[in-house]
């Protein structure tokens, strides 16, 4: 489906070098499109669902599926109190007290977690059981970084982007007034969502200050494949194609999104994340001759498909193979 607003027409004529490369792996992934067949399955203008929190992060598909009984609260206690009897676990997932609480107040769970988030809920519940402080790269309010951290079940577990937020401030065996050192076993992993390189060289730090005096340091690299598949796409579009100008869409509460854009800055190419149409400035498209498009994992095709049409309606050709095909059958790997 492709909105209908009205594009002003450039005056401009198309020059011929003018372009718009699309990423070949950009926008829903595997874990929303599962999320949202679970909880369209079970939507019902009757029996009304409540996600706690948007089941996604796009403002356009939250919106739609409110009109099918999906109406998101903002915690499990605020569903009970509007009268829900049905929740949601989001593709974030959500801690173990979910599922008892909602046995208690008899409500009915729906659990759309990410089976890859999963994997990093029982990863990090096993790390710490084995006596490993937990250190989760991400952002210590994101949802699936929470429900992590809840998953861990000790206060020896810390989300961080930077060594500064750990509290730690030398290296193990040091020792001397206000000098922090680290314990001794540390686990790593991440927010799927999060950067490779940046976290590559968030754990070479990390490792360089657990590692001295006998420390053990345990790293896994938790981003999921669908997150590493869009970024390597944004890399190819950069490299392969030589887009000057980089559109990364996604709703402005999509951290994946901000990555993607993040990912075009750094690689010196002018990356904008945008919502919708509007966002887009003529300033942008004047500097602009190769268009690069990617789209957050939770971004829906028709949001994609309404960027393409407006850059096409303000003179771009329009990209030869149109947004990647979809192919049922993919799992990631676990
Ligand atoms: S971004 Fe990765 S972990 Fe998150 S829902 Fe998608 S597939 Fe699952």
């Amino acid at each position: 489906m492709t909105t209908t607003t009205m594009v002003e027409a450039t005056t401009e004529p198309t020059t011929g070098k003018r372009r718009i490369v699309v990423a070949a792996e950009l926008g829903y992934c595997w874990g929303v499109r599962r999320a949202l067949d679970i909880v369209q399955a079970a939507a019902s203008t009757d029996r009304k669902i409540a996600p706690i929190g948007d089941v996604i992060h796009n403002p356009q598909v939250v919106q739609r599926l409110r009109t099918q009984g999906v109406e998101g609260q903002p915690d499990f206690d605020s569903a009970v109190r509007e009268g829900f009897k049905r929740v949601a676990i989001t593709a974030h997932g959500w801690g173990p007290d979910m599922a008892l609480r909602a046995a208690e107040k008899g409500v009915e769970l729906i659990d759309s977690t990410c089976p890859l988030v999963t994997k990093v809920q029982r990863m990090a519940q096993k790390l710490a059981r084995q006596g490993y402080f937990i250190v989760i790269y991400g952002d210590d309010y994101h949802p699936e970084v929470r429900s992590v951290l809840a998953w861990s079940g000790t206060s020896k577990a810390k989300a961080a982007k930077k060594l500064e937020q750990l509290g730690w401030n030398t290296n193990r065996g040091e020792t001397g007034e206000g000098l922090i050192a680290p314990p001794r076993k540390v686990a790593l992993l991440s927010q799927t969502t999060k950067n490779v390189d940046d976290l590559m060289a968030f754990a070479r730090q990390l490792e360089a200050l657990v590692i001295p005096e006998g420390g053990e340091f345990r790293f896994v690299n938790t981003i999921c494949e669908p997150t590493s598949e869009r970024q390597r796409a944004l890399k190819r579009l950069i490299e392969d194609d030589h887009c000057d100008l980089i559109l990364a869409i996604g709703g402005m509460k999509s951290s994946n999104t901000a990555r993607l854009a993040d990912v075009g800055n750094k690689a010196g190419v002018e990356s904008h994340h945008i919502e919708r149409r509007e966002d887009i400035s003529d300033e942008w498209l004047a500097r602009g001759t190769i268009v690069g498009i990617t789209a957050g994992a939770s971004t829906p095709d028709d949001v994609i498909q309404d960027i393409v049409d407006y850059l096409v309606a303000k003179g771009y050709p329009a990209p030869e193979n149109g947004i990647r095909p979809i192919d049922p059958d993919y799992v990631p790997s676990f």
